[in-house]
């Protein structure tokens, strides 16, 4: 994580790349119908970089349930993808074509730091995908959000998605930290 992902549609046979679970840098992925497009939303201005529309939160895509892990795997059938915003004619489909190292997100403290107190989908859903490996494990959630540079939310997220993929890569992370150190986001254990 994070990973890059292509979508495609069957009707008009084209599609975009894109990056998903880069919470630093993007707002989220969003399907511009002025640049017929799937484009990610950068954290840094807000807007489309094809034609500089600033969507509302609400206005981008929550993929959490349409992209599946590298090679097609998930638990469940992933959600009918969004309209193809070329043609308008099928449902867009997914592959995750590529998988980043984890210190891109996690080695970017600056970028991190500078979305505290803001609440948007790419990190809503970060946010949440680390809750499976926390409850599974017992860990200290301040701890664990303490080394991703997180910011503990103070309201209800935007989306309370958990990203199959993101939860996975998530959770390998952590529990190489945990081999290495057991006390590790130990709920109880002194701050490391
Ligand atoms: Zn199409
Ligand atoms: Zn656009």
């Amino acid at each position: 994580m994070p990973y890059q992902i292509q979508s495609h549609c069957p009707a008009c046979q084209a599609g975009d790349s894109v990056v998903i679970g880069n919470w630093p840098e993007h707002l989220g992925l969003y399907l511009c119908l002025s640049c017929r497009q799937l484009v990610n939303i950068p954290t840094r201005d807000g807007k489309c970089p094809g034609c500089g529309y600033e969507p509302r939160p609400d206005e981008l895509y929550d993929y959490s349930r349409a992209i599946p892990y590298l090679g097609g795997q998930m638990p469940y059938t992933p959600d009918t993808g969004p309209v193809c915003p070329r043609c308008e004619g099928a449902a867009l489909q997914f592959h995750n074509t590529a998988h980043y190292n984890m210190m891109m997100v996690v080695g970017n403290e600056a970028g991190a730091k500078a979305t505290w107190g803001r609440d948007y989908v790419e990190k809503a859903i970060f946010m949440n995908s680390t809750f499976p490996v926390i409850q599974e494990h017992r860990l200290d959630p301040r701890k664990v959000f303490a080394y991703f540079h997180l910011d503990m939310p103070s309201a209800p997220l935007i989306t309370r998605s958990v990203s199959y993929p993101i939860a996975l890569d998530i959770r390998t992370h952590l529990l190489i930290h945990i081999t290495m150190n057991p006390a590790a986001f130990r709920e109880g254990a002194p701050p490391q």
